[in-house]
Parts: C-alpha cells; structure tokens; sequence
C-alpha cells in the first residue's frame, strides 16, 4: 500500500466514514457509483472492486461485461451533504479490464492517455470552466411547463434572491471538498447562473466538474428547486455553455506566454489557437453532444457560430483574454463552443489533440476576427474564410466520422460507440413531429 491509500484508510477510521461512493463516468458524461463498505477499500486498492460493466453506457461490450474499479486515493473527499456522523465519502475510480489493463472505454483513461502524449512533448494542460446552468421551479411533468426562479439578468443583484443562496450554498459545499470557485453571478438568462471554477491541471478539473454537477444538482434538491445543464433548455433565452480556458505549461513556466510578442501570445500558443480552430468541426460531436446543443450554438445569446478566433471577440470561438501587466503566468485562450452537458474527459481530451497537433505540426494562426462575426453576411465570412460550426447533430457526426485526430484520441471503441450512439439520438430526434410544426402547419396547410 502506498502513502496515499494508508492516508486515506486513516482519514475514513478518524471520521467515521460508514460508506465510500465509487464514482466513474460513462462515455456520455454521466456520473456512476456504486457503495462499498470501508473494509472493501484496501482490497478495492490492491486489486479493484468487480462489477457488471454492460450495464453501463458505452463501457464494455457484453462478451466482456466484467470490468474492475479501481479507486484513485487522490481524489478521496468526504460528501458533506451526507452529514458528519456515519459519513459518506467519494473517491474516483479507474477502470480495468479483467486483467488489470486500463479499459479502453474509460473516459477517465481517454484524458489521461492525451494529456500522457502531451508530457512526451514536455507540456502539462492546465485547464478551468465557467459552467453555466438554470433553476427552475421543479416543473409538474416531464415536458414543463419551465419556470424559472426569477426574472433577473447578467450579474443582477437580486435582493433576497433564491439563485444568491443557491450559489453560496454551492460554493461552501464544493470549497469544502477542496474545489475552489474564482467567480460567481447571475447569468443573462432568467434563473441562469454561472459558477468559475479555479484552473487546475485537466483531469483534476474534469474530476472537479463532475464533483460541481452533482452538488448542484443536490443543493437544487434541497431547495427544492431544479438544476439543469441542458444546453437550450427555453427558445428564446440564453444557453448553457461552459467557456474552459486553456494553457500549456513547461514545467512551471506557462508556455502561452511571451512578453512583447502580439496579445503576448506566444508561438505555441498560436500554433494551439490554429489547431483548435482547424480542427474543431470535427471535435464539435464531443463539445456539443446532444441534438439539444445545437440550439444553442445557433440560437444567439453569445454562443459561438463561427470558426474565428479574436482578442476580447465574445463572437469568436476563441477569445484570447486580457492580461493584467506581470500576470503573464495567467495566459491562455477561452475555447467558447464547448456546453454544460459535455463529457468533460472526452471534452478536455479532444480540445488538446487539436491544440497539440497545431503546435506539433507548427500551424499557422489565421487573422483574428475584429468585427462581430454575426453581423457580417455569408459572403463577408466566406471572404474572411470564416466557417460555420456544424449546424446539428447530424452534421456534426458527419465531419467526426472521417477525423483521424478524433478515431486517435478517443480510440476505437469509444470513437465506434459514441458515432452508433449518436447516430440512434439523431434518428429518434429527426422522426419527432413537434409543437412547433404542429401550430404552424396544421391550420395553414
Ligand atoms: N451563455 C453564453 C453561451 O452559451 C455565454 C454568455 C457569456 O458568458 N458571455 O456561450
Ligand atoms: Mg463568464
Ligand atoms: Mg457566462
Ligand atoms: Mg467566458
């Protein structure tokens, strides 16, 4: 037993832990547990606890339905929501096949295979999200209606508000659990909030947000309300999008960084900023995975439309942020596609595959766009060379299915699983008839 596991098996004697959550994550992002007695643990340490992993989206197929989770002693937290006496804690697990090889379906182990082939080239990816999310009233039924907790709007103090409370509960239950939050405000939307978490390196992060969607979702629960990260979820209001901003680091020196050079930006950073842009129609199915994502993306409300990359552009897919003079160890790009319903691992690893080929291949970083890119008409763009993101789902899988820098990234079974998943959600989605075609056509037809 390492340090790191007896630290963990002392902290769970000293506080009376009565129950540890195994938590894993599908290849859709949704978060996994199953509980286990503490005297489980050290074996679950040494060897991995067995469980059924075709009962799990994406993980095995069924001739090898036998997976092992292995705890990461790291990432042990106490969840406080569970109370202090007989507490629960959580900690992360890998994945193994019956043999103890990393299951290639883990997403956990897709970022961690990616950010491997980054520390060949001697670079750690730092990363931090600015979630967005709605509250709503736990609506009657599963269709709605929608109502939000209120009617206020971008970084509206609202006097004795519910999403204020909900946001300091939030926060106190995810810096307890050692996940620090840099900002917090009122989103445009009614009911919309954002929570910034602090940049750490990108698995942590990943970790970090699928700890944050579930305190979310427990803290809603508590006040009786509803959380949701579904990226569109009303027509004529705002998305859900989780900005991430992104840096490499060469040991503790941030490698986007140079002073004097243009938005001080330097040569591996252009070069990522050009990898990310040539590649990000194909990694838009992970970014944006759901038929619901592409309302956002086209629907306005600051969500990004175009291939285009600009300094402080909030039309741009990638805005390189201000820094403050001195604070060079802050520099990096803000990757604006990406929503709040996105497999953070998958997500994280695609987004620097394309960032890490521009710099392997020394990409050259297009113009930036200086004007609001939506204003300017097809032609404008076509002339600027400015390209649309996919437009839906379907479009989006399509550009997927021939990206070599996807298939390697993600490897094969989850490339194949997740195209075949997608495919079913496009299919299900196209044979809907909805309320809209329904009040528009039935009458006037
Ligand atoms: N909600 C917008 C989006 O979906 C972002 C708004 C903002 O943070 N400026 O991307
Ligand atoms: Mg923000
Ligand atoms: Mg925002
Ligand atoms: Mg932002």
């Amino acid at each position: 037993m390492d340090r790191q596991q007896e630290y963990v098996l002392r902290a769970i004697e000293e506080r009376d832990i009565r129950f540890i959550r195994l938590w894993f994550t599908d290849v859709l992002g949704i978060l996994k547990s199953v509980a286990v007695a503490p005297a489980e643990l050290e074996s679950a340490f040494a060897e991995g606890i067995g469980f059924d992993g075709s009962a799990i989206e994406g993980l095995a197929r069924v001739y090898e339905a036998d997976m092992l989770a292995k705890p990461d002693p790291s990432t042990f937290q106490v969840l406080p929501w569970r109370g202090d006496q007989r507490g629960t804690a959580r900690i992360f697990c890998d994945i193994l096949t019956p043999d103890g090889e990393p299951a290639a379906a883990d997403p956990r182990n897709v970022l961690k295979r990616a950010l491997s082939e980054a520390a060949d080239a001697g670079f750690t990816f730092y990363t931090h999200p600015e979630v967005e999310f709605y509250l709503f009233h736990t609506p009657e039924s599963e269709t709605g209606p929608l109502v939000p907790i209120d009617t206020a709007g971008y970084f509206d103090h609202v006097a004795r508000g519910t999403g204020h409370d909900f946001r300091r509960a939030t926060i106190t239950l995810l810096e307890s659990m050692g996940i620090s939050v840099e900002y917090s405000h009122h989103e445009a939307g009614p009911g919309q909030n954002e929570i910034d978490l602090r940049y750490a390196d990108a698995l942590s992060t990943a970790d970090n947000i699928m700890t944050f969607r579930t305190v979310v979702k427990e803290v809603a629960l508590e006040q009786g309300i509803m959380a949701t990260f579904m990226p569109k979820p009303l027509a004529g209001h705002p998305g859900s999008g989780m900005h991430t901003h992104l840096s490499l680091f060469e040991g503790d020196t941030n490698a986007f960084h140079e002073p004097g050079a243009q938005y001080e930006l330097s040569p591996v950073a252009r070069a990522f900023i050009a990898g990310l842009l040539r590649h990000s129609a194909e990694i838009t199915a992970v970014t944006n995975q759901y038929v619901n994502s592409y309302k956002r993306l086209w629907g306005g409300g600051e969500a990004p439309s175009y291939v285009c990359w600009g300094h402080n552009n909030r039309s741009a897919l990638i805005r390189v942020p201000m820094y403050k003079p001195g604070k060079g160890q802050s520099a990096r790009v803000e990757y604006r596609g990406i929503d709040s319903s996105t497999n953070p691992y998958l997500a994280f690893a695609v987004l620097l595959a394309a960032g890490l080929k521009g710099v392997r291949e020394g990409y050259e970083l297009p113009d930036e766009a200086e004007d609001n890119v939506w204003d300017l008409s097809d032609a404008e763009r076509r002339a600027l060379g400015i390209a649309p993101l996919p437009g839906n789902l379907e479009q989006a899988i399509t550009v997927m299915e021939s990206s070599e820098l996807v298939a390697e990234t993600l490897g094969e079974s989850v490339f194949e699983y997740f195209l075949r998943n997608k495919r079913q959600e496009w299919a299900e989605y196209r044979a809907q008839v909805t309320p809209y075609e329904v009040s528009r056509f039935l009458r006037a037809l």
